[in-house]
């Protein structure tokens, strides 16, 4: 049984070594999913129960399992006349879902109804629990500032697959675990969990093959993202716009750069894996598209000055109405020396590799000083020492 997908590209740790994500660490409730330093993700398709709280929480869509598609029961859904959402019915678990699908479906739906009638019996019930309530809370928060009146209802039914003829095909595992009470949990935990121990399967290493670049390239959005974006053209715009603070939003962000910082090193638009953050062909403009932004953080982890900013507040106007914000622009000028062209910061007119060179030659060699080429040098080194 192997029926946990990791898709390398998907992940936002295979365009920086410097991010920090570990997201699906967090919501793996049996610590089957573990990140080495500068690594991908590897787990041990035997431990996985396939929950799928990996795919709910992955910015990137990087998990999927085999036999149930977000993409696709966003869509079978939204055309059903069906309201519950049950992991008895229709989904693994709740929070196979992402927050963004739960807001999509509200949007959609006249009515939708989370079963959460099993989450306090689950033997898997931490963390799962509190990110389905956590996720919960988050979609009624933004319904309400997108001003819409829908929201996503929890009731605790606590439905069972026979009392419907909509019985979804559970996997043995997914049976498994469905069929726990709540006094025999913790006793077919310590079951399930010898049964495991047994098991000589390997855990999964990823590999970045020649696709996997390829698909990096493409810089795509992920499937939820592009379901928020059809259900929010069926949503009215509201009369006002209103903004949620930063922290209360955890898939979307507006950034600014310190420019003070900024270096123009180009590495965040390079990495950052959605194209929220791009450049102009000159690469002398940084610019950003907030409703293209998955809040991977993968920019942040990756500049080295800590140039980029995440702003306090997210406007929602941006759901409504989304727009590419320039976020910096600098001078590019080609270097005296090498003749490339570079950033120029604060007027320099040789590039730093230029600058470097030369400096080391001159505190190797006591080179001459001449005129302007040496004048540079001399502000350069003042500034350095006064930093
Ligand atoms: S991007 Fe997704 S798969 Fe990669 S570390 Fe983050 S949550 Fe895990
Ligand atoms: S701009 Fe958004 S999507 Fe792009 S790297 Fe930064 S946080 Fe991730």
């Amino acid at each position: 049984m192997n029926r946990l997908i990791f898709e390398p590209a998907g992940c936002v740790r295979t365009v920086t070594k410097f991010s920090d994500c570990k997201k699906c660490v967090e919501a793996c409730p049996v610590d089957t999913i573990s990140i080495a330093e500068n690594s991908l993700p590897t787990f041990v398709p035997s431990v996985c129960v396939e929950c799928g709280g990996c795919m709910g929480v992955c910015p990137s869509e990087a998990f999927s399992l085999e036999d149930f598609s977000a993409t696709e029961f966003f869509f079978q859904f939204a055309g059903s006349k069906e309201s519950l959402i049950s992991c008895r019915l229709n989904v693994p678990c709740i929070m196979a879902l992402s927050t963004e699908h739960l807001i999509s479906l509200a949007l959609v739906k006249d009515e939708l109804v989370l079963d959460i009638g099993h989450c306090g019996e689950c033997p898997y019930k931490e963390p799962l629990y509190e990110l389905i309530k956590g996720s919960l809370s988050e979609a009624n928060y933004v319904l309400e500032a997108c001003g819409s009146q829908k929201r996503v209802v929890a009731k605790e039914l606590g439905v069972e697959a026979d009392e419907s003829g909509n019985k979804a095909e559970p996997s043995d595992r997914r049976a498994f675990l469905k069929a726990l009470s709540l006094k025999g949990a913790a006793e077919a935990k310590r079951e399930f969990e010898a049964m495991v121990e047994k098991s000589d399967d390997a855990q999964k290493i990823h590999e970045v093959d020649i696709a996997a670049l390829a698909k990096i390239r493409k810089k795509e959005l992920p499937d939820k993202r592009k379901i928020l974006f059809t259900a929010l053209k069926r949503t009215p715009k509201p009369p006002i716009y209103h903004t949620v603070a930063e922290e209360d939003i955890s898939f979307v962000s507006q950034k600014y750069i310190d420019k003070d910082s900024c270096t123009n090193c180009q590495m965040c638009y390079r990495i950052c894996p959605t194209g929220a953050l791009s450049s102009d062909t000159n690469m002398s403009r940084i610019y950003f598209d907030a409703m293209l932004c998955v809040k991977c953080r993968a920019c942040h982890d990756t500049c080295e000055p800590d140039a980029i900013k995440m702003q306090p507040v997210f406007e929602m106007k941006e759901f409504f109405e989304p727009t590419q914000r320039l976020l910096a622009s600098f001078t590019l000028l080609r270097c005296d020396e090498c003749g490339l062209p570079f950033t120029s910061l604060r007027g320099e007119r040789v590039c730093p590799r230029c600058f470097v060179e030369e400096q080391e030659a001159f505190e190797l060699w006591g080179i001459e000083e001449d005129g302007n080429k040496t004048a540079i040098f001399k502000d350069f080194k003042k500034e350095d020492e006064g930093r």
